[in-house]
């Protein structure tokens, strides 16, 4: 566009636009509507579905300034940011309306309750690569979580794993630092990818990550000498990230986040490490299918409150190797469920409790709302009642829950004499601040009714003087005030009217008094306003002076959510209290899968019993049965089986109880999980190099504390290459003389059951099948023992495949077993492989080799 022809308004909108990064769309306030220009307004079009217009030939879109919230909503998710541009004062006709930039919103930085995912956190995070080491910090800027580390490289695996699991929603990384990191980085670098290539990320100049800068930034925003207090040292490396975290928050919010209240260091080795694969595999966070419900998450979750809801996913995410907290919480929910007065009274305390570690946030930022502090009223008033009940239990363990609940007598008071009961969404809607409690505003609001009562009565009076029956007074936001006469009627008209406006068929009118009552009252709601604004803003600061104890008592209010959540459910599906220890056991008594056992019910509600989850058993102990081998056949439930086991010492060393009659877990520093390749081919990639990836990094990284779960690892290759991949594997965790870790090792390959017979802490167990005339019926049991066979063939029919290939099956395996031509014919030499372990069985054990049922395997498993 020719420069000549911009105006001053759009001189301004280049001004700021060009100091914008390219992947914000520019919402600029123009009177009522949010206008998005040039080259914004075309994709802005497209993604809000608005339509696009053109004034003098330029392009342009706009959105209802009320409504705005709704379209950043969509904008984000088309994975744009949103500045926003606004009026600062009131506009004057024939003079350029002074405007600031006031926010951007980025996915990690949004505060709007209307944008935020309301159970979930939303990090940040800032990653800094060195040749040597991995520096980091994450903020969830809603909540003033903050936290920062440094690990070298050899550690940064397990930091990987805390990044995962935070699921940050946006990274913030040093321009370039990527490609300059070094070979050592390498692999960490392409590790991160995944996680990178999934949210928004934000390249910063490189000074943002320097030391001095962030010791700066965070001395300066926590209004602190040094970081002694929090016990960072000065020269900690995770400096620079925080720094450039505060540096870019800074930038969005348009001001320093005076909120943030703290930060804590955050030390790899005080956390159990779950990596991204396990934590995929275990469908910790989300199910297979990418949603929250069938996740781990889902089924743990019983709170009623959105903070408590982010706490166990904060529970979850960095779970504590802390043994007297794990306790304590053990405990508290223990005597939740043994009072489930107290429980379910509590409980119905919490579902009135708002989100208040996030309504904190917006107040401090000026995302200020009468519903809110309402919201923070309402809270207070549960409180007591809450103490009260956690006291009534008389247990040491509640009442200093009951102590971290801080009174807010004074502060409650305050807000039931300073706020109506119901309150508006705007303060510009009037009606916030309660008759009697400011005695200015309750002046201006009488002298507007008296005006509006004069107003009423003025109707009758001139109908009276004037004759004219239908004789109106109106009003509308355009004209004021006026009084209206039908043309029919226009003869009777005093002389001392003044004539406003001619509708159709009536003329509208003024008069002196009317003139002067319209000031009066626009003037006194005026003010009304501005003093109720006044008010509310001192209200607010009210809340703010008592700011770091609502926080306090916030968080042992989600904490105590989490935990009468865990005790309902703990007493609904008979849940134990399970014991870790600093042994090298675990031990599970009628373990089930805690997602799968919900789900059954779920879907076989109304059915009877058959359709239960067949409880299992588990004992392994890293000294002696340290590896247990699972076989049995496809379907029978080996996946199920090992997959339980470790969500239930995940769920143990969070805390909570566990779907077990008796568990006794001594602590795991490292839950490692992976899936054979075939399992996973919906994601794409080349699945045998991904599992072999994975197993790498398992062995290079567990230890005699981990505990690990392996389900069929070596499928996705041939027969033979998978097999002796399988068993060195095995070897390889068992070459630890004394102990190593804890594993369960679901396989398809019978011959790796031979191992048990040379090392001597692996075991063999299988999942029992009952044939019934050549069919077979899966009992769900894990017994001693290895498999048979795999009744390939049976599950295959199980599966429906047509009865005419069952049958040529059964005659090829016949084959097969007898007489070995095909089978040398097929270069499959049956001869080396290794007699089984039988266990039991109605079979005739005539099938002792091994290869055909491999073979079966590849064609039905
Ligand atoms: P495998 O890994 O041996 O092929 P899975 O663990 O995938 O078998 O289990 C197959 C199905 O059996 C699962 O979908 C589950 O619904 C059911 N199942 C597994 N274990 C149990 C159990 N203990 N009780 C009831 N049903 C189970
Ligand atoms: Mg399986």
């Amino acid at each position: 566009m020719a420069q000549a022809k911009r105006t001053p308004m759009m001189e301004q909108w280049h001004d700021f636009r060009g100091r914008l990064p390219d992947d914000t769309l520019l919402l600029f306030r123009l009177g009522d509507f949010y206008e998005i220009f040039l080259q914004d307004a075309e994709e802005g079009a497209r993604i809000l579905g608005i339509t696009l217009t053109q004034r003098h030939g330029m392009p342009m879109a706009g959105i209802p300034y009320h409504a705005a919230n709704a379209y950043i909503g969509k904008i984000l998710k088309a994975g744009r940011k949103v500045a926003i541009v606004d009026q600062v004062e009131t506009p004057k006709a024939g003079k350029l309306v002074k405007r600031e930039l006031t926010r951007i919103i980025t996915p990690g930085t949004i505060l709007e309750s209307q944008q935020q995912e309301e159970r979930r956190s939303q990090f940040i995070l800032a990653i800094e690569l060195s040749r040597k080491a991995v520096h980091a910090a994450w903020l969830e800027i809603s909540t003033g979580e903050f936290s920062l580390t440094s690990q070298s490289l050899d550690n940064a695996e397990g930091l990987l794993s805390v990044f995962t699991a935070l699921d940050p929603k946006e990274v913030i990384l040093p321009e370039g630092s990527l490609l300059q990191a070094g070979p050592a980085a390498a692999v960490f670098v392409e590790a991160l990818d995944p996680l990178l290539s999934t949210r928004s990320v934000t390249e910063v100049e490189a000074y943002h990550f320097d030391s001095a800068n962030g010791y700066r930034g965070l001395t300066e925003t926590l209004n602190t000498l040094n970081l002694d207090g929090f016990g960072i040292a000065d020269s900690h490396e995770g400096i620079g990230s925080a720094g450039a975290l505060l540096d870019y928050v800074t930038k969005t919010l348009c001001k320093r986040p005076e909120h943030l209240k703290q930060i804590r260091e955050y030390r790899i080795e005080d956390t159990l490490l779950i990596d991204p694969a396990t934590q995929r595999n275990l469908e910790v966070f989300k199910s297979a299918m990418q949603t929250r419900e069938g996740s781990l998450m889902a089924a743990m979750d019983g709170t009623l409150t959105a903070a408590g809801s982010r706490k166990l996913e904060q529970f979850l995410s960095t779970p504590t190797l802390d043994l007297e907290e794990i306790s304590t919480r053990q405990r508290t929910v223990g005597i939740f469920t043994q009072v489930p007065t107290a429980l379910y009274d509590i409980q119905e305390l919490l579902k009135r409790v708002r989100d208040i570690p996030r309504i904190l946030s917006r107040l401090q930022n000026t995302l200020q709302n009468p519903r809110e502090l309402g919201g923070v009223r309402d809270t207070l008033n549960q409180l007591p009642e809450i103490r009260e009940s956690l006291r009534a239990v008389k247990y040491e363990l509640l009442d200093s829950m009951a102590d971290r609940i801080e009174e807010f007598d004074a502060l409650e008071a305050h807000l039931r004499s300073a706020l109506n009961d119901d309150l508006p969404g705007s303060i510009q809607d009037g009606g916030t601040i309660r008759h009697g409690f400011d005695e200015e505003l309750d002046y201006l609001y009488g002298l507007t009714s008296d005006n509006k009562s004069w107003l009423a009565d003025l109707e009758k009076s001139e109908q009276e003087l004037t004759g004219i029956k239908n004789l109106k007074v109106k009003y509308n936001g355009a004209f004021g005030y006026f009084i209206e006469v039908t043309k029919s009627n226009l003869a009777m008209v005093p002389n001392h009217y003044i004539r406003k406006q001619t509708m159709a068929n009536a003329e509208r009118y003024t008069t002196e008094d009317l003139k002067r009552k319209e000031k009066e009252i626009l003037n006194a709601e005026e003010r009304a306003l501005a003093r109720e604004e006044q008010l509310f803003g001192g209200v607010i600061s009210r809340i703010l002076e008592d700011k770091d104890r609502l926080e306090k008592t916030a968080h042992a209010l989600a904490e105590l959510d989490v935990f009468c959540g865990w005790a309902e459910i703990a007493r609904e599906w008979n849940y134990c209290q399970p014991v870790l220890d600093e042994s090298d056991a675990l031990e599970i008594e009628g373990g089930r899968h805690p997602v799968v056992e919900q789900m059954m019910r779920k879907e076989r509600r109304g059915l009877a019993g058959e359709h239960r989850f067949v409880p299992n058993d588990c004992s392994l102990q890293s000294s002696q049965c340290q590896i247990a081998l699972i076989t049995g056949p496809n379907m029978a439930g080996k996946s199920t089986f090992i997959r339980q086991v470790g969500l239930i010492v995940l769920m143990a060393q969070v805390g909570a109880w566990v779907p077990a009659n008796n568990c006794r877990i001594g602590k795991v520093d490292r839950i490692f999980s992976r899936v054979g390749a075939s399992d996973e081919l919906a994601r794409g990639n080349s699945t045998f190099m991904v599992e072999m990836n994975e197993t790498a990094n398992i062995l290079n990284n567990c230890t005699r504390q981990s505990l690990i779960i392996l389900d069929e690892i070596g499928r996705g290759t041939s027969t033979y290459d998978g097999l002796s991949i399988a068993w060195s594997v095995v070897e390889h965790l068992h070459s630890d003389a004394e102990a190593g870790p804890r594993t369960l090792f679901a396989t398809h390959y019978h011959e790796l059951t031979r191992l048990s017979a040379d090392l001597s802490r692996m075991e063999n167990f299988s999942v029992a099948v009952k044939e019934w005339n050549d069919e077979i019926v899966f009992v769900r049991q894990v017994v001693p023992g290895a498999a048979d066979r795999s009744y390939g063939i049976q599950v295959a029919r199980l599966a429906g495949l047509p009865d005419t290939v069952i049958a040529r099956a059964k005659d090829i395996l016949a084959d097969l077993e007898s007489g070995s031509e095909r089978l040398h014919a097929l270069n499959f030499d049956a001869d080396t492989s290794p007699e089984k372990e039988v266990r039991e069985s109605k079979v005739p054990k005539k099938q002792q080799r091994p290869g055909p049922e491999d073979f079966q395997m590849e064609l039905f498993g």
